[in-house]
Order: C-alpha cells, then sequence, then structure tokens
C-alpha cells in the first residue's frame, strides 16, 4: 500500500545512513511522516532586496551583489581558516566571511554574482556579514529558489539546517499526496480550513505570511478539536449515568444551614449553590467544578450542599488532598453541621483502632451522614449505607484516575470538585472541559485586603523588626524560600540557612521549620505549634501554600519572589489575613537594585487569582502552569493556549455539536484513532 511509505524509517530515504538516521533520531524523527510532521521552529524571509547602503547592522536582509574579491585566510588557531570576500553593488560594498568553507574562492569567483543572505554588522568601519547563505545568481534578479520564506529547523549538532531542509523538501514531494485528510468535510468547510495536506506544505514551504497563518490555524484547531471532543465524549459518558439522588434546597437542615450563618452568603456562592441544585434536579450525576480563590468561601458552598444532601438522609463524602486539610474540613463540619444535627466523622491516619472503627461504623450505618478524609475514602474497605454526593478539595491534587474512581461508583454520585487555583479560561477548558464549570469571583464582605509590599535586602533590619511587632500585636508570620537547597551561585539561601538567620534574630518570638524533606508527623508537629501560637513563626519551603489555614497569620514575607509564578506568589499570599487582621505580605528581591520587576507589578496592581493567572500565563506560556504539565495538555505540537483563546472556543463548540450528531465520530474514523492515541488513556476512553 502506498501510504505504508509514511511510516518507512528514514533509513529509506536517499541520502539517509546509519549516521544520519541516528541523528535524525535525537530529533525525535524516526519515519518519514515524523518528517512531514517536523515543523520549523522559525523562518527567513528572504523575499525582499536591499542595497548595500541600506543594510542596517543587526536586521537580517538580502543582497545581490557582484564578488569583487576572495581569499582564504589561515587563523592562528590551527586547522581553523576563514574565507574573506569583499562583493559591491551600485551602492557599496560589503564583506563576506566564512569559516573553513574549502573551495569556496572557487565557487564564488571575482565577477560572478551571488545572492547573500544575512545579518551585517559594522566592523573596523566596514559592513560584514558572518557566514551568510548565498546562491549564484545569473541575471539581476535574486533566484528562486533562493528569494523564499526559508524554514528554518531545529537543528542539532552534526546536521545543519541546510542539510534538514533539504531532506524535508524532498520528503514532501513524494509523502505529502499520501497524507489522508482527518478532519470531517462539514468542519473544514464550516471554518474554512485548508486541506491536511495543503496545511503541511504551508508549514514548511509559506509562499506568504498569510498562508502560514492559515496552515498553522488549521493545526491547531484540529489538536485543539481532539481534546474537546475527548472532553465531550468522558461528559456523554458520564452524564448517561442515571441517578434517582434527589437533593433540593427546601429541608429544614440546608433552611437551618443557611439561618445560622453568622453572615450572608456572596453573590457568587449563591450562584454556585444555584447552579448546583440545578445539577441536582437534572436526574443525572452532577460533575461540576467550584474554582475560587482563597479565602473566596468555596468550603461553605460544600456545607450548603452536605446539609442539603442531609435532609434527603443522603451521606456526603469530604476528600481532602491531605490531613491538615481533612482536619480543617471536619472543624467546618463540626462548626456548621453539627448543631443541625448532622453527624459528621473523620477517618485518617494516627488514629487509634477503635476510633477508626467506630468512624467506619457510624459511615456504613448511616449515622454519620458527612464523612472527611482523605483519599483512602473512596477505597471499597470504606462503606456507606448511602452515599450519594461526593466533595473533593483542592481537586488539582488530585489525578484524573481518582476522579473516574468516583465516577464509577454505582450509583453515581454527585460530584463538586474546589479549587483554589485560578487557572485561565483556556486551560480550565483544556483540562476541565467535561465538567461545569461555577466561579466564585467575588469575596466575602468586609475582608481587609492584603497589603504586599516589594523589598530588598537593604531593608532586613526594618522587616525583622516589623516581625517582632507584628507578633506583639498578636500576629503571625512566615518566610518563604524558594528551595531546600542553596543554588549554585549560593544566592538563594537555602532554607536550613535562612532559619539560622531568623532564630538568630527572631528566636524570642518562636520559630520552626517546615519543608518538604521532613517527615510527615514533624510537619504536622510543627503547624500544629504554629496554629496554637507555641511558635509565631514559620519558615519554610511552598509546602505552606495549599490550603494551610492559620487565621491568625498575618505576614508572609516571599524571598527571591522572581523564581515563583504569579500564581504561586499569590497563593501564597493568601495564607495571611485569613483572620481578623490585615495580612501583609512582603516580597524580598535577590536583586538590590531597588526596582520592582516589571512581572511582579502585577501582585501590587490587583488581588484578582483569575487575573493574575491570565497574567502568568502570558508572562510565562502553560508549560510552567501548575495542572497543566501534569495532565500533558501542554504538549500540543502547534496550538498555543497563550494566542489560540478564540480558536478553542471554536473548537469546543464544535465538538459538543459533533458529538450530539456522531457519537461514534463515523466522519472522520482518522481522527478518532488519533484521539484514542492521544488522550485515551488521559480521558479514560478507548
Ligand atoms: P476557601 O476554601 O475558598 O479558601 P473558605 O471556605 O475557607 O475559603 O473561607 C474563608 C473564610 O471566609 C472562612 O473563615 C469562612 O468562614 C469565611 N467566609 C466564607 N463565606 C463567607 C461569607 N459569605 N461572608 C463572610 N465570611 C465568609
Ligand atoms: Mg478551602
Amino acid at each position: 500500500m502506498a501510504s505504508d511509505f509514511l511510516e518507512q524509517s528514514l533509513n529509506s530515504l536517499k541520502g539517509v545512513g546509519p549516521k544520519r538516521a541516528q541523528q535524525l533520531a535525537v530529533l525525535g524523527l524516526s519515519s518519514v511522516s515524523d518528517l512531514l510532521w517536523f515543523f520549523p521552529r522559525k523562518y527567513e524571509d528572504r523575499r525582499h532586496l536591499s542595497k548595500i547602503s541600506d543594510l542596517i547592522p543587526g536586521r537580517a536582509s538580502t543582497v545581490l551583489a557582484t564578488v569583487a574579491d576572495i581569499e582564504r585566510k589561515r587563523l592562528p588557531r590551527p586547522g581553523l581558516e576563514l574565507v574573506v570576500a569583499t562583493l559591491i553593488d551600485e551602492t557599496g560594498e560589503i564583506a563576506a566571511t566564512w569559516f573553513n568553507r574549502r573551495g569556496l574562492e572557487y565557487i564564488l569567483k571575482p565577477g560572478t554574482r551571488a545572492a547573500l543572505f544575512g545579518t551585517a554588522s559594522m566592523r573596523a568601519g566596514t559592513l560584514e556579514m558572518s557566514n551568510p547563505e548565498f546562491e549564484i545568481a545569473d541575471a539581476d534578479q535574486l533566484p528562486a529558489q533562493f528569494a523564499r520564506i526559508i524554514p528554518i529547523y531545529p537543528a542539532t549538532a552534526g546536521l545543519t539546517n541546510r542539510w534538514l531542509r533539504t531532506l524535508v523538501s524532498e520528503a514532501l514531494q513524494e509523502a505529502l499526496p499520501l497524507v489522508v485528510e482527518t478532519l470531517p468535510p462539514h468542519l473544514t468547510k464550516k471554518r474554512k480550513l485548508p486541506s491536511l495536506q495543503e496545511a503541511i506544505r504551508a508549514m514548511h514551504e509559506p509562499h506568504d505570511g498569510r498562508e502560514w497563518k492559515v496552515a498553522r490555524r488549521r493545526l491547531a484547531y484540529e489538536e485543539l478539536l481532539m481534546l474537546q471532543v475527548g472532553m465531550a465524549l468522558r461528559r456523554e459518558k458520564f452524564k448517561q449515568h442515571k441517578t434517582d439522588i434527589k437533593i433540593n434546597a427546601n429541608g429544614p437542615v440546608y433552611q437551618g444551614f443557611l439561618k445560622t450563618l453568622p453572615f450572608s452568603l456572596t453573590g457568587s456562592q449563591q450562584g454556585a449553590l444555584a447552579e448546583i441544585f440545578s445539577d441536582l434536579a437534572a436526574g443525572q450525576p452532577m460533575s461540576r467544578l467550584l474554582q475560587g480563590d482563597v479565602g473566596s468561601g468555596k468550603t461553605l458552598v460544600a456545607m450548603g450542599l452536605a446539609a442539603a444532601a442531609a435532609d434527603a438522609q443522603i451521606q456526603t463524602a469530604i476528600l481532602a488532598p491531605t490531613e491538615v486539610l481533612a482536619d480543617q474540613l471536619y472543624g467546618e463540619t463540626k462548626k456548621r453541621l453539627a448543631p443541625l444535627g448532622v453527624e459528621s466523622v473523620i477517618l485518617k491516619g494516627g488514629q487509634s483502632t477503635s476510633e477508626r472503627a467506630a468512624a467506619l461504623a457510624a459511615a456504613e450505618s448511616g449515622e454519620a451522614l458527612v464523612v472527611v478524609g482523605t483519599q483512602a475514602l473512596l477505597e471499597p474497605t470504606v462503606r456507606y449505607k448511602n452515599l450519594g454526593v461526593v466533595v473533593i478539595d483542592e481537586q488539582h491534587r488530585f489525578g484524573v484516575s481518582q476522579r473516574a474512581a468516583v465516577i464509577d461508583r454505582t450509583p453515581a454520585p454527585h460530584l463538586l470538585m474546589m479549587s483554589a487555583t485560578p487557572i485561565p479560561r483556556t486551560l480550565t477548558l483544556c483540562l476541565f472541559g467535561d465538567l461545569d464549570v461555577s466561579l466564585l469571583r467575588e469575596k466575602p464582605a468586609g475582608r481587609i485586603k492584603n497589603e504586599t509590599r516589594v523589598i530588598d535586602g537593604k531593608k532586613m533590619r526594618t522587616l525583622l523588626q516589623f516581625i517582632v511587632d507584628e507578633v506583639k500585636a498578636g500576629g503571625k508570620a512566615y518566610w518563604v524560600c524558594p528551595r531546600v537547597e542553596g543554588d549554585e551561585s549560593g544566592e538563594i539561601a537555602s532554607v536550613e540557612k535562612r532559619y539560622a538567620f531568623v532564630e538568630k534574630h527572631l528566636g524570642k518570638v518562636g520559630v520552626g521549620l517546615i519543608h518538604g524533606r521532613m517527615k510527615s508527623e514533624e510537619k504536622e508537629n510543627v503547624l500544629s505549634r504554629f496554629r496554637c501560637g507555641d511558635i509565631r513563626m514559620l519558615v519554610g519551603t511552598t509546602v505552606v501554600e495549599v490550603g494551610v489555614d492559620v487565621p491568625d497569620a498575618s505576614v508572609i514575607v516571599i524571598e527571591s519572589p522572581e523564581r515563583f509564578g504569579l500564581s504561586q506568589l499569590h497563593q501564597l499570599r493568601g495564607r495571611v489575613g485569613r483572620g481578623g487582621r490585615r495580612g501583609v505580605c512582603v516580597l524580598l528581591l535577590t536583586d538590590a537594585s531597588g526596582e520592582t520587576p516589571a512581572r511582579l507589578q502585577t501582585m501590587l496592581d490587583t488581588d484578582d487569582g483569575f487575573a493574575i493567572a491570565e497574567a502568568d500565563l502570558q508572562q510565562r506560556g502553560t508549560g510552567e502552569l501548575s495542572g497543566a504539565a501534569q495532565h500533558g495538555v501542554a504538549e500540543f505540537l502547534v496550538a498555543d493556549l497563550q494566542k489560540d483563546v478564540a480558536l478553542l472556543e471554536e473548537a469546543r463548540e464544535d465538538a459538543k455539536e459533533w458529538i450530539l450528531k456522531d457519537r461514534d465520530l463515523q466522519d472522520a474514523p482518522l481522527f478518532k484513532g488519533n484521539l484514542i492515541t492521544h488522550f485515551g488513556e488521559m480521558l479514560g476512553i478507548g
């Protein structure tokens, strides 16, 4: 079959022997089809001819000139030779130099006309191009092959770009006609997209910028569509479960919950609860993500849901990623639900056998309507009388497979996932496109906004004094360092060194150390000492980042904030000011230039986690964003979540429509195959 050629190893191509094949493998290229999808890193536009007198140092340009003189020079280093040519046009002259190009003087003989492409620089008063690309020109015209947009591939040692270019270009000629269309015709038509063949060609050999853009758009669209179709399929599959678990907002426990709150719900909280109740009435299991900044009051929404479930005698399991967080949630259920007659239990490590047995028995008998704990709650050893709701806090710490484990229970429970890491919408769609999303954008009223300051090491004494004063006034402080060991240059204080320093100066306030290398009991221990006020200052790594809630913590010092992403800084900042006291976040710069880096300015400008997440995405790209890397969705070949926002929305819309009409993707069998290869595992479909 003809298309077998696409799968053939690169050995089979002219000019590729075992050595070359090995070098290509380093670039991840083993088959002919790999080569088609090996897109240029950038392009050189050689179409526009400049006169020598118009050349601007530092800018890549094309000139057409005549060789006036060429000579070979030996350089002091053995084996190194330089070819130096002088070329002229009617406006001036330019020097061109090449290293070790044997025989060049016979090709570019004086009098030869040549097209050159390179970046000119000024050297001792003369313009010079070092190692320019060239081609002999016969007439007063740029050679057609030369005056193009030239693809630049990510070359490696041993393989020059020029060689790769030829290889790809030859492979294209033979292989491109064998490429089979993947998108269904109704979508290429709807979105006015070029064919796959045309798109691949234009990525490698675009005639102009517009053609390239269209090609890129088509390929990015397909990648995004694939993920969105996967999401839509997963959602479909989930929604096929029927549920007769009926929960509504009219029962006495839920109404009592609302009445006994010492404050009123924020508009966002009301909105989220309304969305939840509407899901619960739909006869299908709920599958909702509740996203909200730290302190936006997600826990309370979960409590409301548990209260309403309790009205129907339905059990709620609340999962936390760590025991510390489970303890906090358990405290909350006791505070909000116990007074209404709803019993809750906690299951965690370190419980005595009898405590654990009692909790298990209460879950099994249904006496406990709320069961709090870590993910062990979903293991078969934990039996429920009537489990109907599962809440997962800080869901980004749980994997997709754990989510699947929840969904696959029978009867399928209603699922509420909560995340305190606001992420950009593009990322939400790619990671959680199968979920319904509620946002808590509004913070509870009366909260005093945290203050953020940027200082450098020169203010160290003032900072230390400030912490002492703060502690005297009833506050507590965190001091966060970027990593456990100091880096090679030694400019980043290691946590331990910093701990010793702080201990020396502030020992009297009681200082503890916490980092990821400690045993979990040690960590719990120091945290609980901090919580109860035994120690009033905690020096540590970002282990304090997620969910730790110590209401009277009022200061957080973040050392070398340049090292952190904005979202992470924001997350850390959210650790303070959670009680009555206003929180202060001090960004302690490594660099003592006294200037606030532009990147950190965002931290001073806004307190909105979603806005910060967007800024983070724009600054650092998806790779660095939490969640993206670990889920692998940032690894699009062409699509770019920074740029392709609108395209993603289109792909999402199209995916939904397509699935409704053609759930088996009969329209596009190849697309379906690719989908399963790429995302089958991640999506739990096959
Ligand atoms: P999150 O889990 O979203 O970080 P929490 O649910 O822990 O936030 O809420 C943070 C604090 O705000 C808690 O002390 C909580 O009691 C309080 N809170 C929640 N909702 C409100 C509200 N509507 N009005 C006032 N305070 C609220
Ligand atoms: Mg929380």
